[in-house]
């Protein structure tokens, strides 16, 4: 594949002839310098066919500020900053034009429209967008500290549609942060994590997958079956699927965050009586997607849910007790999962 070519070609004034012709237009793969720094990005121009002059290329204004915006888009990303379509993302999430947004983080009216069109942002600037968008709450506490910049009906028209987020996404962002403040001792990837951070998303996908496909998945049983999970793709890929750390419990692994990470939105959690002890029973709150998963994913999440499908609690919590990650690690130690290479053969 070559780096330059032809997108069209149109009939068109040509200011190299200064007559109309058929004019080619071109992307290729360029460089340029963006703060200082260099960047690889794509680039559009007209080439003109029938010139034998040297300059035989032209930008008109149009396509010169789109490729001035792919290359700032380029630094961005090497820099971990939002593009200009993920702003203009976080703005259509909440229904903001760019003035709204500016004027509800207390900016001034154009900041946000010069960072979608012509600046790239600092990363303080940054940080409070992605917050925004990650915290409605934030966005909220925000908006009515800034309420006299907008009409009493546009503000209640904003007001309503970020409340509806908070309560649609709020608490999963409050979860996440319980989940990840107990996983702060785990940023790196080493063998108690199975060499791989903490996927919150994951997790909450393989949580909703289990209790779809799995009977009588109460609290213990599910532990267990996200063990087998990630310990099984650890074995075959050498890494995990989750990032969950295990502890050696009495009933078997058990991974840090156990208590947070069943209230992920993927599940829900029923407490049902049997035999005079309250259980909490996961089901599931959705459909399950499978093009959450890979192949792979799926193939290890298929043979641990087939597996264990009717087992008990105790059941799998005996059965697991037989494996040598279980039996080489002392009570409350974490598993490492270099043991996992041991697991038994599932069928
Ligand atoms: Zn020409």
């Amino acid at each position: 594949m070559t780096n330059d070519y032809l997108i069209k070609s149109a009939e068109m004034d040509c200011p190299i002839c200064n007559k109309v012709h058929s004019l080619e237009l071109r992307k290729r793969l360029t460089q340029g310098l963006v703060k200082g720094e260099v960047v690889n990005y794509e680039e559009v121009y007209y080439l003109c066919p029938l010139s034998d002059e040297e300059e035989n290329e032209f930008v008109p204004a149009g396509l010169m500020d789109e490729n001035l915006l792919r290359a700032r888009d380029a630094y961005r990303i090497q820099k971990g900053l939002l593009t200009s379509n993920e702003i203009a993302e976080i703005r259509s999430f909440y229904g903001l034009t760019q003035s709204d947004l500016s004027a509800l983080l207390g900016w001034g009216d154009v900041t946000v429209t010069r960072y979608e069109s012509k600046t790239v942002q600092d990363e303080t600037y940054d940080n409070i967008m992605r917050m925004a968008f990650e915290n409605p709450m934030f966005a909220l506490e925000n908006l009515d500290r800034h309420k006299e910049r907008f009409t009493e009906d546009r503000y209640k028209r904003i007001r309503k549609k970020i409340t509806d987020k908070v309560e649609e996404v709020g608490n999963l962002y409050l979860k996440k942060q319980e989940i990840n403040s107990l996983y702060v001792n785990f940023q790196e990837e080493s063998d108690y994590n199975g060499f791989k951070k903490l996927d919150i998303e994951k997790l909450a996908n393989i949580i909703g997958y289990f209790a779809h496909f799995a009977n009588n998945v109460f609290k213990v049983k599910l532990m267990k079956l996200l063990w087998y999970a990630d310990a099984l793709h650890f074995r075959r890929y050498g890494r995990s699927m989750t990032g969950l750390v295990y502890k050696h419990r009495p009933y078997g692994a058990l991974p840090i965050a156990f208590d947070e990470i069943i209230y992920l939105p993927t599940v829900r959690v029923i407490e049902e009586i049997i035999y005079e002890d309250i259980s909490y029973k996961i089901v599931p709150n959705k459909q399950v997607n499978v093009s959450d998963f890979s192949l792979e994913e799926l193939n290890i999440l298929e043979s641990v849910a087939t597996k264990f499908k009717n087992y008990r609690a105790r059941e799998i919590v005996n059965y697991m007790h037989e494996e040598k990650a279980y039996l080489e690690t002392e009570e409350y130690e974490i598993i490492p999962y270099s043991l996992a290479k041991e697991l038994r053969e599932l069928r």
